[in-house]
């Protein structure tokens, strides 16, 4: 096994700074999309693309990777520092990288519709459905209600329904690219394929449902992206050195993924700050607390 993810980030993340020059994550500065850099929105198009971990990983973090394995039997105590970042959102911990401006979500409720044409056949369509479901699930404790709907005509036409699909052409070669002005999030096959090529031992149903949970937070407004490591939200790095935060550092050495696979507390409490909810009480997901 044995550290053969990070290496292969390495060479994805090569060639994704080579795709993307030196644009700052996720920076489209397509026609009608949005342009971080100004922090200029368009009236009816903002997008955000993602090939999260492949893309501002810093050295110092692939170095830490490479030398991962498995995580060594005494790190994980009861209840590690990354189990218990994820659950609890401290004071102070609600920190972006400023590369974007949060703002409600697009509708008061939202409501998923997954298809799966064009998936990854490793992927079947129970078990992305599954994912979709319960990463609208878990942002639902953002104070938004959320639902899953059927790919149907009249769904589709409806303004409050997000399609979920696969394309290479919409997601624009990344893992995942949330369009709020089109209501589509696109999860890319060729980022997935590329994956399970170079790293067919790494578990690519993590990644997957690390992408939906990621993508579908920019639909509830959260369009910064977050600077603590644990977050779903979170980029690890800002490309010119600057390291996301995390309580042990140490911790990152312990998972081959430190970033969680669904919102935490502190995604979950920006969330709710930014749609006028009450805060989470001690900053603490109220129910099924995780370990993932
Ligand atoms: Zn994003």
């Amino acid at each position: 096994m044995k550290g053969i993810m990070p290496v292969n980030h390495e060479k994805l993340f090569a060639t994704e700074a080579q795709r993307h020059g030196d644009s700052f994550h996720e920076l489209q500065n397509n026609a009608g999309l949005i342009d971080f850099t100004n922090h200029k929105i368009s009236k009816n198009s903002v997008i955000f693309s993602e090939s999260l971990c492949l893309r501002g990983i810093t050295a110092v973090l692939l170095l830490i990777f490479i030398a991962l394995t498995i995580a060594p039997a005494g790190a994980v105590a009861s209840e590690s520092v990354r189990t218990q970042e994820i659950n609890q959102c401290l004071s102070g911990e609600l920190v972006t990288w400023g590369d974007g401006r949060d703002r409600p979500a697009i509708a008061s409720q939202l409501k998923f519709a997954y298809h799966h044409a064009a998936a990854p056949d490793w992927f079947s369509e129970p078990q992305v459905a599954a994912m979709v479901a319960k990463a609208a699930e878990e942002w639902s404790q953002c104070g938004i209600r959320t639902s899953i709907v059927g790919w149907g005509v009249l769904n589709l036409l409806k303004p409050d329904v997000i399609r979920v699909q696969w394309s290479d052409k919409e997601s624009r070669g990344n893992f995942g690219l949330a369009n709020l002005g089109k209501r589509t999030l696109s999860l890319g096959p060729k980022a997935f394929a590329l994956l399970k090529t170079r790293n067919p031992a790494y578990d690519s149903r993590q990644t997957l449902q690390m992408v939906i949970s990621h993508e579908m937070g920019h639909f509830f407004g959260l369009m910064a992206h977050s600077r603590r490591c644990v977050d779903v939200l979170s980029y690890y790095d800002n490309g010119k050195g600057e390291a996301c935060y995390s309580r042990d550092p140490a911790q990152m050495r312990t998972v081959k993924e430190y970033r969680s696979i669904f919102p935490t507390a502190c995604d979950i409490e920006r969330c709710r700050n930014i749609n006028g909810m009450t805060p989470l009480l001690d900053g603490r997901l109220a129910e099924h607390p995780r370990t993932q």
